[in-house]
């Protein structure tokens, strides 16, 4: 049986772990589908304290990575579909129905991007046109006219990245006011080579005849004015879902699916020995270094809880 087994490989895991690691917990990291969590998606992290010139998300990723291996952190794919909390054993089974069995478990799992539901949306997701990610997919629309929807600083943080390869950026916001930071919605605004389209929600990505992206029904919420915007690629950032559905029979979430934690702490649950950390269980600051605050916090209360009860 394991000490602690951490799940997820973004800032809150790969903290947790190399805490948990230094602590001679040995821990074992169990990564999914997103090695290195959404930042390995993030072009420029400009805010991440000790970084003056800004790091890439892919670079902090392996870093920390390299960090948590160093002080003998062991990482292995699995995929939890399923687990058992009890109090003195977690039992957690993997899709492929390995088990894996701990004192203690770190839920770090993160969120996923979430998608708007229309017609050809899914049709054309993953190398068709439509993507949630400007990082991975963005020279793939060199000198082309895109669509981005959203408000936020996701949306804003990829038109930008975009304007290093595209024509045009067109974004699609459903109100009149940005959601994103003042320094981003002023950077995103101001850039010649974005228009912003106020009100505009996406109603259908439409296809060409070899079934790849042509256009996009947009139709403008004030007006009821239905039009079609022509564009190759169509980038969908209007935040996250957190993956918690495993979990949610055995520990508490709130409507949107968020962890909640116990009172008066950020990481502890119902579940004696089990403490969550990062996206998954923080709708409200979403931060890498607020995420990796958690994963310190929850391998430290983990070290706690064995110390008394293992
Ligand atoms: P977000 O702040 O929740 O913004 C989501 C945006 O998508 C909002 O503008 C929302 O519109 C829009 N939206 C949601 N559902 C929609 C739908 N069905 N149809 C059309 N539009 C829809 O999410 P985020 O931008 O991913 O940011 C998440 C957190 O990460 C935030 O705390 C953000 O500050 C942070 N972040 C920071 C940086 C950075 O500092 N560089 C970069 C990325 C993210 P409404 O505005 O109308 O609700």
């Amino acid at each position: 049986m394991e000490n602690v087994i951490i799940l997820g490989t973004g800032c809150a895991g790969l903290t947790a772990a190399i805490y948990a690691a230094r602590a001679n917990l040995n821990p074992l990291v169990l990564e999914g589908s997103q090695p290195g969590g959404q930042l390995t998606t993030t072009s420029e992290v400009e805010n991440f304290p000790g970084w003056p010139e800004g790091i890439d998300g892919f670079t902090l990723m392996d870093k920390l990575r390299k960090q948590a291996e160093k002080f003998g952190a062991r990482t292995e794919y699995a995929r939890i579909a399923s687990v058992h909390f009890g109090e003195d054993k977690k039992i957690l089974t993997a899709e492929d129905g390995k088990t894996f069995e701990a004192k203690s478990v770190i839920i770090a799992t993160g969120a996923s991007p979430r998608l708007l539901g229309i017609p050809g949306e899914k049709e054309m997701f993953g190398g068709k046109g439509v993507t949630t990610c400007a990082t991975c997919d963005g020279a793939f629309y060199r000198d082309m006219e895109v669509i981005v929807v959203g408000g936020g600083d996701s949306a804003c943080e990829e038109a930008l990245f975009l304007t290093h390869f595209c024509s045009k950026i067109h974004l699609l916001h459903r109100r009149e006011e940005l959601r994103a930071s003042s320094i981003m919605a002023d950077r995103t605004v101001a850039h010649e080579k974005i228009e912003v389209h106020w009100n505009t929600v996406p109603e259908e990505v439409l296809a060409d005849e070899q079934g790849l992206m042509r256009a996009a029904r947009v139709k403008n919420v004030k007006t009821g004015e239905v039009s079609e915007l022509e564009s190759k690629g169509f980038f969908i950032a209007i935040g996250h879902i957190p993956n918690t559905e495993p979990f949610a029979k055995e520990l508490e979430t709130d409507h949107n699916g968020y962890f909640i934690p116990q009172s008066g702490s950020q990481v502890r649950t119902r579940v004696p020995g089990v403490f969550v950390a990062g996206d998954c269980a923080d709708h409200v600051f979403r931060q890498a270094i607020t995420a990796a605050g958690m994963g310190c916090q929850s391998a430290i209360e983990a070290e706690r809880w064995l110390a008394e009860h293992a």
